[in-house]
C-alpha cells in the first residue's frame, strides 16, 4: 500500500482509486498537513517580520508538494489510481490575496525566506474575497466577488486573538496561519494573517462587489482595497491598516518576549520590513504600545521602533504615494493620530524650513512614505533605476539627510514557482543539460555553452511548443477561445496602467490589422495575448480593456486579417493563469514609460522561461538587458532622464506626436466606423480624447519606434535557431533574479538575521 492508500483508507474508508477529485484534494492537504505537523518552526533570537497588504501567493497544492520533495511520487501515486494530478491541482481555489507585482514579490520572498532556512513570517490580513473576479460582457469588465474560502484550504485557525482599540468600538481579531514550507527544508515558517469572526459577506449588493463601507465590524476583512474614490472607501483602507499593524505588532512583541526579549532590547529580536508604505502605521503602533502597554518613555520607544522598522518603496507615481488626512485618522484613532502629531514636530523642530521632508503638510495631510523613511532605518528601491531615481528626485531630500540608509535591491522572483513548477519540462532539460545544481543555487550560466548546440536549441524549441500547447488547452477550458500553437506567442500581461502602456500594444495592433488588410501578411501568424484586471474607479483602464476586447471582436471577425493576427484577453489574470503564460511566450512586452515601472518581476519570470524581452530601459528591465546584452533584446524608446526632464518641465504635447501622419489614422481608427460598430461610444470618444489631449503617461511619444522594433522582432522569429538562442541565453542569464539572491541580500545589508540550520 502506498501512503496515499493508507490515508485514503483511513480518512474515507475506502480505496483511493474509489474516491472522487475533491476527496483527493482533501486527501493531499491532509498529507501535507501531516508532514508540517512534524516540522518545527524555524527560530533564532532575532526574526523577520515582512508585512504587507497582499500575499499573492496562487494555488499552493504542487508547490508544496514540490517544496516538501514529495511531488513525482505522489504524482506517480495518483497515476497508478489514475488521477492526473494536474486535475487534482485544479479543485484548489486560489487564494484572493493579492492584486499584482506588490503582491507577487511578498510571495516570492516569503518562500525564499523560508527556503534559506531563515527565521521570517509574513503579516497581512485575510481578505474573504481580494479584489475581485473579472470577466467580460459587451467587450467591457466586470465584477463578482472573488469566493476562495468556500472549500478546506491551507488556512489553519489559531487560537490567538488581540484587541485592537478604534477610536469608537474594540475589535476582537482571530490570527489564521498558513504554512510557508521552504525547498527541502526540515522547518518552516507561517503567513500570519488576521481577520474578525463578525466578518459578513451578506452585506454585499446582490451580483456587485458593493457593500456599505461604514459598517466596519462586518466589512472589515471583506475585500483587498475596496473602492477609496470616496470618503469611507479612504477611512475604510485606515481601518484595515491599521489593524493588519496593531495585531502584528501584537504578535511581534509578544512572540520577542517568549524569546526572552526585555522590551528595551526589542530591536535584537524583531525586525519588521514594510512592503510599501500600507503597513506604515506601524511605526506608531509600536510607539503606542511600547508606551503604554509597556511603560517605556516616548522617545524610548521611537528610538526602538526606528531600529526596527525598514521600508520598501515600490514607485514613484505620485497617485501611489499614500498621503491621509489627519481627521479621518483622528477618527480612525485618536492615539494614532496623536503620536503622529508628536513625530511631525520632531521633524518640523529638526528640520524647520524644509516642506519636502515634512510628516504633515499645510493641508493637514499626512505623508506616510515621510513617516517610514525618518523613523525607519532603511529605505530601499526595487531597481539601480528606481533606486537611482528616488536618490536624485523623487527622494532627493531624504537621502541628502539620510545617505547611508538607502539600499538598491533588486526585485527577483523564486525559481521553485516561477520555473519547476511552472514549467517542468524546461527543469527537466535544464537537470539533463547542466546538471541539477541549479535547483539549489538558481545559477543557469552554465547554459551559456549551449547557446550553438543544435540539439539543445531543439528541445528547447520543442519545450516552448509544448507549453504553447498546454496555454491552447488553458484558454480553451478556462474561456472557449482557441488560439494556433504555430504562431507567435506575444505576451503582455499585469495590471492594467496607462503608464504600462497597454494603449500602445493596442495602436500597434491598429497599425498590424491595416498592414496585413493592404497584403502584407506574415510569413509567421502572430498571437497577441493580454492579461490584467484594471482597478474599479480607474475609467481610462477600462476603456483601454474595452479598445482591445473590440479590436479582438474586429479581427477575429475578418477573414482577410484572421488567420494572421489573433488578439486574445485572458479573463481574471491571476497566477494560474499566469503560469501558462509565462512559460509560452515568445515575446514578452515591457513596454511602461521609461521611470515609471520601479522593477517588474513579469520581466523575470518571462526570461528565465526563454522569452526574448521587448523593453524600454525601465525598472529591472535595465538590468536583463546588461546581463543578456544588446542581442539578445530589443530595446526601444525614450529613455528614463529625459522622460523625468519632460515631466518637470512639463513639455510633453500629445497633440504634437498626434498629428504626425504616421500615428494619426491609428489613433483616429479607435472612433472610426467599424469599432463603433462594435464597441461603446462613450468608452472609445472618452478614450480618444485622452489620448489626443492629455495621454498623460506618454503612448504616443514612443508609438513610431515601438511599432518599427515590433516588426523587427517578428522578422528575426523568422530564423528560429537564431530564436531560439536567444531565448536559451536569456533563460542561462536569469539567476540574478532569483529572489534567494535578493533576501540574501536584504538580510546582509538591513535584517542581520541569523540562519536557523
Ligand atoms: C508577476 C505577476 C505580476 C507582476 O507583473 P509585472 O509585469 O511585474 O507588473 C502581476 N500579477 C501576477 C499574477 C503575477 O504573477
Amino acid at each position: 500500500m502506498t501512503q496515499l492508500d493508507t490515508l485514503a483508507q483511513d480518512k474515507f474508508n475506502r480505496d483511493l482509486a474509489d474516491l472522487e477529485q475533491p476527496e483527493v484534494y482533501k486527501l493531499l492537504l491532509d498529507l501535507i498537513a501531516k508532514k508540517v505537523d512534524q516540522m518545527p518552526l524555524f527560530s533564532g533570537k532575532k526574526k523577520i517580520y515582512y508585512f504587507s497588504a497582499e500575499f499573492l501567493i496562487g494555488k499552493l497544492l504542487s508547490n508544496n508538494l514540490l517544496n516538501l520533495g514529495i511531488y513525482d511520487q505522489v504524482k506517480a501515486e495518483l497515476d497508478q489510481a489514475g488521477f492526473n494530478i494536474e486535475e487534482i491541482e485544479d479543485e484548489e481555489n486560489e487564494p484572493s490575496l493579492g492584486n499584482g507585482g506588490l503582491g507577487r514579490l511578498a510571495a516570492c520572498f516569503i518562500d525564499s525566506i523560508a527556503s534559506l532556512g531563515l527565521p521570517g513570517d509574513g503579516v497581512g490580513l485575510n481578505y474573504h474575497f481580494g479584489l475581485f473576479q473579472q470577466y467580460f460582457e459587451d467587450n467591457q469588465q466586470q465584477y463578482r466577488p472573488d469566493t476562495w474560502l468556500d472549500q478546506e484550504n491551507f488556512l489553519k485557525k489559531s487560537d490567538k486573538h488581540f484587541q485592537v482599540p478604534f477610536k469608537d468600538f474594540t475589535l476582537t481579531s482571530s490570527l489564521y496561519d498558513i504554512a510557508v514550507l521552504g525547498y527541502q527544508q526540515d522547518k518552516h515558517n507561517r503567513l500570519r494573517l488576521f481577520d474578525l469572526d463578525t466578518v459578513d459577506s451578506s452585506i454585499i449588493e446582490d451580483g456587485s462587489i458593493s457593500f456599505d463601507k461604514t459598517d466596519i465590524e462586518k466589512n472589515l476583512t471583506l475585500f483587498l482595497y475596496p473602492d477609496d474614490s470616496d470618503a469611507d472607501g479612504e477611512k475604510l483602507r485606515i481601518y484595515q491598516q491599521y489593524f493588519m499593524v496593531s495585531n502584528g505588532a501584537q504578535l511581534l512583541i509578544q512572540e520577542a518576549i517568549e524569546r526572552g526579549s526585555n522590551i528595551h532590547d526589542l530591536a535584537d529580536y524583531a525586525v519588521v520590513q514594510i512592503n510599501d508604505t500600507h503597513p506604515t502605521l506601524i511605526i506608531p503602533e509600536l510607539i503606542r504600545l511600547l508606551t503604554t502597554d509597556h511603560g517605556l518613555d516616548f522617545m524610548e520607544a521611537v528610538k526602538i521602533t526606528s531600529q526596527m522598522v525598514a521600508f520598501t518603496n515600490h514607485t514613484i507615481l505620485a497617485e501611489a504615494l499614500e498621503t491621509w488626512p489627519m481627521n479621518y485618522l483622528e477618527s480612525v484613532s485618536p492615539e494614532i493620530a496623536d503620536i503622529i502629531r508628536k513625530l511631525d514636530s520632531i521633524i518640523k523642530e529638526s528640520y524647520p524650513n524644509q516642506a519636502s521632508v515634512q510628516i504633515i503638510d499645510e493641508n493637514d495631510t499626512a505623508h506616510m512614505a515621510s513617516i517610514a523613511i525618518h523613523f525607519g532605518f532603511s529605505t530601499n528601491g526595487v531597481s539601480q533605476l528606481h533606486t537611482d531615481i528616488l536618490k536624485q528626485s523623487t527622494l532627493k531630500d531624504f537621502y541628502e539627510l539620510y545617505p547611508d540608509e538607502f539600499h538598491g535591491l533588486t526585485n527577483g522572483i523564486t525559481f521553485r514557482r516561477w520555473l519547476m513548477d511552472a514549467n517542468p519540462e524546461l527543469s527537466a532539460l535544464l537537470d539533463r543539460v547542466i546538471g541539477e545544481e541549479w535547483r539549489q543555487d538558481s545559477d543557469l550560466s552554465e547554459l551559456m555553452n549551449y547557446q550553438e548546440d543544435d540539439q539543445v536549441l531543439s528541445e528547447f524549441s520543442q519545450v516552448k511548443h509544448a507549453n504553447k500547447e498546454a496555454l491552447a488547452h488553458f484558454l480553451q477550458d478556462h474561456q472557449g477561445v482557441s488560439i494556433n500553437t504555430d504562431s507567435i506567442v506575444d505576451v503582455q500581461v499585469k495590471r492594467i496602467h496607462e503608464y504600462k502602456r497597454q494603449q500602445m500594444l493596442a495602436l500597434y495592433i491598429i497599425h498590424k490589422y491595416h498592414d496585413i488588410k493592404a497584403g502584407n501578411k506574415p510569413e509567421t501568424p502572430i498571437t497577441i495575448i493580454f492579461g490584467g484586471k484594471a482597478a474599479p474607479a480607474y475609467t481610462i483602464a477600462q476603456d483601454i480593456i474595452h479598445l482591445i476586447l473590440s479590436l479582438s471582436e474586429l479581427i477575429a471577425n475578418d477573414p482577410e486579417v484572421s488567420d494572421y493576427l489573433q488578439v486574445v484577453f485572458v479573463e481574471n489574470y491571476n497566477v494560474t493563469a499566469a503560469r501558462y503564460l509565462f512559460t509560452a511566450a515568445d515575446i514578452s512586452e515591457q513596454i511602461s514609460l521609461a521611470s515609471k515601472e520601479a522593477s517588474g518581476t513579469g520581466n523575470m519570470k518571462f526570461m528565465v522561461n526563454g522569452a526574448v524581452t521587448l523593453m524600454t530601459l525601465d525598472g529591472a528591465n535595465v538590468e536583463i538587458a546588461d546581463r543578456v546584452g544588446q542581442d539578445n533584446v530589443y530595446i526601444f524608446g525614450k529613455e528614463a532622464q529625459e522622460i523625468v526632464r519632460l515631466y518637470d518641465e512639463e513639455d510633453y504635447v500629445a497633440r504634437d506626436y498626434y498629428e504626425q501622419a504616421a500615428i494619426k489614422p491609428l489613433v483616429d481608427f479607435i472612433v472610426s466606423d467599424e469599432l463603433l460598430a462594435i464597441g461603446n461610444s462613450e468608452r472609445l470618444n472618452r478614450l480618444h480624447q485622452d489620448m489626443i489631449n492629455k495621454d498623460y503617461f506618454m503612448a504616443l511619444i514612443d508609438l513610431e519606434e515601438f511599432i518599427a522594433i515590433k516588426e523587427k522582432m517578428y522578422a528575426d522569429y523568422q530564423d528560429e535557431k537564431a530564436w531560439r538562442k536567444k531565448g536559451l541565453i536569456n533563460t542561462a542569464q536569469a539567476g540574478f533574479f532569483s529572489s534567494d539572491r535578493v533576501i540574501n541580500e536584504y538580510n546582509d545589508q538591513i535584517w542581520h538575521v541569523q540562519v536557523d540550520d
